[in-house]
């Protein structure tokens, strides 16, 4: 039997993944990948196991990288010529000994999925999507460039993966919605760039009208195969930790398209018989971009697009999440909970955790602010192994940090303000700073 994956909609009609096309033309629906999972059964569960833990890592191209080392998992149509990978996954499970510590949990773990190669998760989805671009390209030339809206990480991802594969890239950014250094990559790899005057739901409008244009090929997450390459953030937890599954995992969420992707990740090992229970998932909304918060406060029988009001979460300031649906149905499966947090919980929780030897983004603050929260309401337990995915490097989004350690007039001090002291260039000056600091 062939391993084989497709699109597919609720309804059953399905399309190859080489068409290019994002919604279902008879019912509209959105695409999800689908895998002839009878084949995918022919291997047993130890199997998988052996497979992947031999390729984890190495350098047999494209194997080592974690999303290709689950290639049959993830897209087994691509011939390994046409794939653009540059060793995405692999990423560090931070054991957060003394931030869990001050907590009281003792099992508390960061998935540094920001320590990448554009520094966000984005790379993991987006090498699927550019390989099959690039596949699309070689056998029948129709597409002339790969295009996306984005807060920031997705349009750096997009464009080192399609110059490394020499495909034009075009990036719709909302004007100066995104930090400089997330600026600056798209530019730095050659990609048209446009700032434009609106929030990125206004972007995202934009490109899906292009995209009626099938010579644009869509690279948002609306398009399914980058969640098939996200969803390997869950195996690659699993192998990580034995094949273990953890009691919680914390996620920040904004167009909801990586926490569906955990979901589906967890649902596929287990259809292999490679776990036999689930995880529960817990998915941190900033307050001032809540829709699916506000949505689980009706236990999701209502849902209302907003619009999404400024936060120093820009990679999740999304008031109209495309993968809404989808979210629901994944965070129902894995009885799920959706909690938010202020601006000043999300900084505090970076600053915070930041003093035990971590350096987040706005983004993960706002899912260690919820593990904070439910931690106090006893929701985790002590012992729980819990798993916050850290979404992007701290690196990239400097103002945010600059911005904390700072002391502004008339406003309180930060909890954890850090400042530098400017002292004259003295031995003594020097030293008595120290042990003032000290405590001598
Ligand atoms: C894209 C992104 C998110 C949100 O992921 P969604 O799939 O849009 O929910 C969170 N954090 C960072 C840093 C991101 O780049
Ligand atoms: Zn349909």
């Amino acid at each position: 039997m062939n391993y084989d994956a497709w699109f597919e909609c609720e309804l059953g009609c399905t399309y190859p993944l080489n068409e290019i096309i994002y919604r279902c033309k008879n019912c509209d629906g959105l695409l999800q990948v689908k895998h002839n999972m009878d084949a995918l059964k022919q291997r047993s569960p130890e199997d998988w196991k052996t497979l992947f833990e031999q390729r984890y890592m190495r350098t047999e191209y494209p194997y080592g990288s974690g999303v290709w080392g689950k290639k049959e998992l993830v897209c087994p149509i691509i011939d390994n010529e046409n794939i653009i990978s540059m060793y995405e996954g692999g990423t560090n499970l931070f054991w957060a000994e003394r931030f869990g510590d001050q907590l009281g949990l003792t099992d508390l773990w960061i998935k540094q999925c920001g320590n990448s190669h554009t520094g966000s998760f984005k790379d993991l989805g987006m090498t699927v999507l550019v390989s099959m671009v690039n596949q699309i390209m070689r056998e029948s030339g129709d597409i002339r460039a790969v295009m996306c809206a984005s807060t920031g990480d997705t349009s750096a991802s997009l464009a080192a993966y399609a110059s490394a594969a020499g495909i034009p890239a075009i990036i719709l950014l909302p004007k100066e919605k995104v930090t400089r250094e997330q600026l600056i990559q798209p530019i730095a790899n050659g990609a048209l760039t446009l700032s434009l005057e609106t929030d990125f739901d206004g972007c995202m409008a934009i490109v899906q009208k292009l995209a009626a244009r099938k010579e644009f090929y869509l690279a948002n997450s609306i398009n399914s195969l980058r969640i098939e390459g996200q969803k390997t953030i869950s195996m690659e937890i699993l192998q990580q930790f034995n094949w273990k599954i953890p009691d919680w995992i914390i996620i920040p969420g904004g167009n909801l398209g990586n926490v569906s992707a955990l979901g589906l990740g967890f649902l596929m090992m287990r259809e292999l018989g490679i776990i036999d229970k689930l995880p529960r998932i817990a998915c941190a909304q900033a307050e001032r971009a809540n829709p699916l918060y506000r949505s689980y406060q009706t236990d999701f029988t209502e849902f209302k697009a907003i619009t999404a009001q400024s936060t120093q979460a820009t990679a999740i300031q999304i008031g109209n999440p495309v993968s809404i649906h989808r979210a629901i149905r994944i965070l129902k499966e894995f009885d799920g909970i959706v909690d938010q947090a202020t601006e000043e919980e999300l900084a505090d929780a970076a600053a915070r955790a930041d003093r035990t030897g971590l350096f987040n983004c706005p983004h993960t603050g706002v899912a260690l602010a919820v593990l904070i929260k439910m931690v106090e309401r006893k929701q985790i337990q002590p012992d729980d192994r819990v798993i916050v995915i850290s979404t992007a490097n701290g690196l990239k989004f400097p103002d945010f940090k600059v911005g904390y350690h700072n002391v502004i007039s008339n406003q309180p001090p930060p909890t954890y303000l850090n400042l530098p002291h400017e002292l004259e260039a003295d031995y003594e000056t020097v030293l008595k700073q120290i042990d003032n600091h000290l405590g001598s």
